[in-house]
C-alpha cells in the first residue's frame, strides 16, 4: 500500500503545490489529535461552526508539512518543504481518498447503521470476533461524513475483518459512506424517531439507511419489525439474510425465549435448526436486542455456540462519561458538557435522578442550545421539555437564543439567558443551595465557566501564579537549545503546584512539542479544559489506558508487563498504532527497559499494531552536581546506543531525548531530538538554588488579630509561648493547604507588608499564628507565604529539603490566580 503524498494528490485529484517527499499514515481533521506530525495529513475542513484552514500555521509549527486544502494560506512563501494539496471540496477528498483504501481490501466489512445501539453493536461484535480474527473498528462513535473515512483509513495489512458504524442526519449522505465503506454484511439495529423531520417519513428513513446494504452478501435485522421488514422487501436485495425473530420460526435465526434475571438475562436460540442459549449481564431491552444483532454477525462468522456463549457472558457496557462533583453551598454538581444531543441528555438525566443519595435536594437543569439535532427547534424542545419534566426536574436555566424561544414550553421555575456570560453575570448562580445541579451544554458554549463558579473552593489563601516570567523562563531554557531541538514542557504534579491547565495553555500558546503529566486524570483533566498539545504521561496506571486512549494522552511505557497490559488494553477499545514513550534504565535504576532488553522490546513491538513508540529517553541522576558528571556522561553513553538500537529497527522517526533543567543547561552537547524542561520553568535553576523568575507567590490573609499578654500560650500544646505582650495574627493557611508543619515554632517566618512576621506555636491544620507585634497591619491584609519576595528556596533549606518539595506541596483547595500583562 503506497501511502506517498504524491499517489495521494493523485487519488483526490489535486493540484500539488511543493515537492517535498512524504509518506503518509495519518489523516487528521482535529488538529487536537495530532500525534506524528512527520507522518500526517491534514484536512483542512470548512464546516458550519469551523473552519480547519485557521490550525494550518499552529500544525506547521508542530511539525506537520502535509495539508490537504480547500484556499492556499496568504502568506504560502513563509512555509519550506511542505505540500499543499489543493481540491474544491477538502471533504469529499478524504471520503474518496477513504474509499480508494477501502478498495484495496478483499476482506468481510461490517457495516452497521440504524436510529440507536450503533456503536454498542459495533463494540460487541468486536468483542465477540476478536479473539479469533485481527478486526479494525470504528473509534468511539466516529460514524459521520467525516469519522467514517477516519475509521476506514484505520485498516491495514493485518486486517481480517472491519467493522464499522455509519449515521446519518440528512436524507441523501448514505450513499457517500456506502461508497467508503462497501460492506460486505449489512446490520440494520433499529428505527427510530431521532432526527425525524428531515424525513419525509419513517419508511423513507429506513430506505435511505438501507441504501447503505445495496451490495451486502448478507443483512442482519429484526424480522419482527413490520417497518424495518417491508423496506427490507421493497428494496428488492439479493442478499442473504439473517433476520431474527421471536415469533416466527422459520426465520434462520429464531430467538425462543427471553429469560430475565436478577442482573442477567438468558436468551435461548436455534439457528438454522439448531439449539443453542446464552447470557448476557444486562437486563434491560436495549442490551437484549443489541446482543441478537450481534449474535446474528459472531453466528455468520461462524464462531461457535459454546464459544458465543462464553464471550457473551462477559461483554462489557459502553461507557459514559458523567463526572460528579462538590458545589458550593451544599450542592452537587454533574458536569457533562461533552456533547448536547437528546440522547445523551435523556442518559444524564437519567443518571441524576439515580442519584438516590441526594433525594433531599432539588433537582436544577443548566442546559445549553442542543446543536445539530437535525429536528426543528419546536419539535425539538418540546422533546426536551417533556424529557425534563418527565425526569423530575424542578428548575432549569436555559441558555442560548433557541432554548431561550422556547422557553414557554417549560412548566418549571425557569430562567433563559442568551449566552453564558449573561447567565454569570445575573448573580443567579451565587444563590443555588442545596441542590443537584446537571450541567449539560455544547463545547461552545464553555459551561466549564459555569462548573468553575459552582465549585466547592474554601478559603482566602491563593497562589499566584506569574506567566509573564513562566514565559521568560522558557525562553531563557530555549535559547541554551538548538532552535531544531524539540521541547517537553513537565506540567506533572499540577505543574509544580502551579496549576496545570493555566501553565499548560501558555505553554501551548508558545509552541512547545509536548507537555508531560504525571498520571492520566491529570492529562484528561487539561483534555476537557480544551489543551490540544501532545502530551505524555509520565506515571501511566494500568487503570487509566481507557483514559489515555479517550483524550489521547500517551504513556511512558518502561516495562514488559506495562507494555503487555497496554497491548491488550488497546484491542479491547480497537486502538492502533497509540504512540507510546519508551523509557530506558541508565543508572537511575528505578524505572525502565534494561539496555539489554532492547531486542526483545524490538521483537515484541514489531509483532503488535496497538502501540507505536514515538520517543525513547532516559533520565538524568545527577545532573545538577559537578561530583557526578562522569556519571551523567556514561548514562549518556549508554543512552546512545541503546536509543539508536531501537531506532534502527524502524523506518518512521523516533525522537530522543535525555536532558531535564540542570542538563539542558550543563550538558547541551546531549540534546539529540528533544529536551525536557521542569524546575527551571518554574523559575528555579537546581544548579544554583537560585529563582530566575520567580513563578509562584502563595499568599494568605490576615482573618483576626488578638492582643495576647506575655507568658500567655498560643495554639495546640501551648507551645507558643510568648516573651512579651504581642499582637497575634491568624491565617487561614495551615500544614492542609501545604504549609510546612516542621515551619512552626519561629522556625521560619512570612511577609506581613515586607516585614517578616514568625509562625508562632503549632501550625494548625487550616489555620497558622503569626507574631505581627512589631508590623503596622490590620484585619484583611495580605501575607506573603513564599514567592516574589520571600524565595522558596528560603523554606527548602530551613527544612532541609528541595524547593520542588515545596512547590509540589500547595494543596488543591488553595485556588490559584493567574496574571500575564
Ligand atoms: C520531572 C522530570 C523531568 C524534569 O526534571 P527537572 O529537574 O524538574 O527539570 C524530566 N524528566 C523526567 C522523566 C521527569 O520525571
Amino acid at each position: 500500500m503506497s501511502n506517498s503524498i504524491e499517489n495521494i494528490s493523485k487519488v483526490i485529484g489535486a493540484k500539488r503545490i511543493g515537492t517535498a517527499q512524504a509518506n503518509i499514515d495519518w489523516l487528521l481533521t482535529d488538529s487536537r489529535s495530532l500525534g506524528f506530525p512527520e507522518e500526517t495529513l491534514f484536512f483542512a475542513l470548512k464546516t458550519k461552526r469551523n473552519n480547519g484552514h485557521k490550525y494550518i500555521p499552529d500544525l506547521y509549527e508542530r511539525g506537520v508539512r502535509n495539508f490537504v486544502v480547500n484556499d492556499l494560506p496568504e502568506n504560502i512563501a513563509d512555509y519550506a518543504d511542505v505540500n499543499f494539496l489543493q481540491v474544491k471540496d477538502s471533504l469529499k477528498a478524504l471520503q474518496s481518498l477513504a474509499a480508494d483504501h477501502r478498495k484495496q481490501f478483499r476482506i468481510p466489512i461490517v457495516g452497521v447503521t440504524g436510529s440507536n445501539g450503533k456503536t454498542v453493536v459495533k463494540e460487541w461484535i468486536y468483542q465477540l470476533l476478536s479473539p479469533d480474527k485481527i478486526v479494525t473498528r470504528s473509534p468511539r462513535s466516529y460514524n459521520s461524513q467525516i469519522g467514517v473515512p477516519l475509521s476506514v483509513w484505520l485498516m491495514n495489512e493485518h486486517t481480517q475483518v472491519g467493522v464499522f458504524e455509519a449515521g446519518i442526519s440528512e436524507m441523501g449522505e448514505m450513499e457517500s459512506l456506502r461508497e467508503i465503506i462497501q460492506p460486505t454484511i449489512g446490520v440494520l439495529t433499529n428505527i427510530g424517531g431521532a432526527h425525524q423531520e428531515n424525513f419525509f417519513s419513517m419508511q423513507d428513513k429506513c430506505m435511505e439507511k438501507l441504501t447503505l446494504f445495496k451490495d451486502c452478501d448478507v443483512l442482519i435485522y429484526d424480522a419482527d419489525n413490520k417497518l424495518i421488514s417491508s423496506c427490507v422487501q421493497k428494496s428488492l436485495f439479493t442478499a442473504r439474510e439473517i433476520a431474527w425473530s421471536k415469533i416466527d420460526n422459520e426465520r434462520p435465526l429464531f430467538i425462543e425465549s427471553v429469560e430475565k434475571g436478577v442482573e442477567s438475562t438468558t436468551i435461548k436460540y436455534r439457528y438454522l435448526g439448531i439449539p443453542a442459549r446464552y447470557t448476557i449481564p444486562f437486563i434491560d431491552d436495549a442490551s437484549i436486542e443489541n446482543s441478537l444483532h450481534s449474535l446474528a454477525v459472531a453466528l455468520y462468522f461462524m464462531v461457535s455456540p459454546t464459544k458465543i456463549a462464553e464471550r457473551m457472558a462477559t461483554l462489557e457496557p459502553v461507557a459514559m462519561r458523567l463526572e460528579v462533583k462538590d458545589g458550593k453551598n451544599g450542592c452537587v454538581l454533574i458536569n457533562d458538557s461533552y456533547n448536547s444531543d437528546l440522547a445523551s441528555l435523556d442518559i444524564a438525566l437519567d443518571f441524576m435522578q439515580r442519584r438516590s443519595a441526594d433525594k433531599s435536594k432539588k433537582r436544577m437543569l443548566i442546559l445549553s442550545d442542543i446543536l445539530e439535532s437535525g429536528q426543528s427547534n419546536k419539535l425539538l424542545y418540546r422533546e426536551v421539555a417533556q424529557m425534563v419534566h418527565n425526569r423530575g426536574i424542578d428548575k432549569i436555566i436555559g441558555v442560548g437564543e433557541d432554548i431561550s424561544a422556547a422557553s414557554n414550553l417549560f412548566d418549571e421555575e425557569k430562567y433563559f439567558f442568551q449566552t453564558t456570560e449573561e447567565l454569570i453575570d445575573s448573580n443567579i448562580l451565587q444563590k443555588l443551595h442545596d441542590e443537584v445541579i446537571l450541567i449539560k451544554g455544547a463545547r461552545e458554549f464553555h459551561f466549564e465557566d459555569i462548573s468553575d463558579r459552582l465549585e466547592l473552593k474554601v478559603h482566602e489563601t491563593i497562589l499566584e501564579v506569574n506567566l509573564n516570567a513562566l514565559i521568560d523562563n522558557l525562553n531563557w531554557y530555549r535559547n541554551k537549545l538548538r532552535p531544531e531541538t524539540k521541547l517537553v514542557c513537565m506540567v506533572k504534579a499540577s505543574a509544580y503546584g502551579a496549576g496545570s491547565y493555566e501553565v499548560a495553555k501558555t505553554l501551548q500558546d508558545h509552541r512547545v512539542d509536548y507537555l508531560a503529566v504525571a498520571v492520566a486524570d491529570e492529562g484528561s483533566v487539561l483534555r476537557k479544559a480544551g489543551i490540544t498539545a501532545s502530551i505524555m504521561i509520565m506515571d501511566p496506571e494500568l487503570t487509566a489506558f481507557k483514559t489515555m486512549f479517550d483524550y489521547k494522552l500517551e504513556p511512558e511505557v518502561y516495562s514488559f508487563q506495562l507494555l503487555e497490559a497496554l497491548i491488550k488494553a488497546a484491542g479491547k477499545e480497537g486502538v492502533t498504532n497509540f504512540p507510546i514513550h519508551i523509557k530506558i534504565n541508565t543508572g537511575m535504576n528505578r524505572l525502565g527497559f534494561e539496555p539489554e532488553e532492547i531486542p526483545q522490546l524490538i521483537s515484541r513491538l514489531k509483532r503488535q499494531t496497538a502501540v507505536i513508540p514515538r520517543s525513547v529517553f532516559s533520565h538524568l541522576v545527577g545532573s545538577d552536581s559537578a561530583q557526578f558528571d562522569s556519571y551523567t556522561v556514561r548514562q549518556i553513553d549508554i543512552f546512545k546506543k541503546a536509543s539508536s538500537e531501537l531506532q534502527a529497527a524502524f523506518s518512521h522517526k523516533i525522537l530522543c531525548h535525555i536532558l531535564n533543567t540542570a542538563g539542558i543547561e550543563r550538558f547541551g552537547g546531549a540534546q539529540f531530538d528533544m529536551a525536557r524542561l521542569g524546575l527551571g520553568l518554574y523559575g528555579v535553576d537546581p544548579f544554583t538554588n537560585k529563582v530566575l523568575h520567580n513563578v509562584s507567590t502563595l499568599k494568605s490573609t490576615i482573618l483576626q488579630i488578638h492582643n495576647v499578654k506575655k507568658e500567655d500560650t498560643v495554639g495546640y500544646s501551648r507551645k507558643g509561648c510568648l516573651e512579651r505582650d504581642s499582637r497575634i495574627a491568624a491565617i487561614p493557611i495551615g500544614y492542609a493547604d501545604g504549609l510546612d508543619r516542621r515551619l512552626g515554632n519561629g522556625r521560619a517566618y512570612c511577609l506581613v507588608n515586607g516585614q517578616k512576621a514568625p509562625y508562632i506555636g503549632n501550625i494548625c491544620m487550616d489555620v497558622a499564628m503569626i507574631d505581627v507585634t512589631d508590623i503596622d497591619c490590620v484585619e484583611g491584609d495580605r501575607v506573603e507565604i513564599f514567592g516574589d519576595n520571600l524565595p522558596v528556596t528560603v523554606l527548602s533549606d530551613i527544612l532541609g529539603t528541595i524547593p520542588y518539595e515545596i512547590l509540589t506541596s500547595v494543596s488543591d483547595r488553595v485556588k490559584r490566580i493567574y496574571y500575564q500583562d
